[in-house]
């Protein structure tokens, strides 16, 4: 039996020198974490597009 996929994320391939990683089952739920993440250590108020298209680019699926 195989191992599920997950979604994987370094805040590092984001915001050069940041050493947070997360992962989940789907990246609904990664993002939730890459954002709330965001909120408390780099102080971002909301997630502009921009931002969201850069960080859905730098999740890997394992
Ligand atoms: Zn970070």
């Amino acid at each position: 039996m195989q191992a599920k996929e997950h979604k994987h994320i370094a805040c590092g391939d984001v915001v050069e020198g940041c050493a947070w990683t997360a992962s989940a089952l789907t990246e609904e739920e990664l993002l939730k974490k890459a954002v709330a993440h965001a909120e408390q250590a780099h102080n971002v108020k909301e997630v502009s597009p921009e931002l969201a298209a850069t960080v859905k680019a730098a999740i890997k699926t394992h």
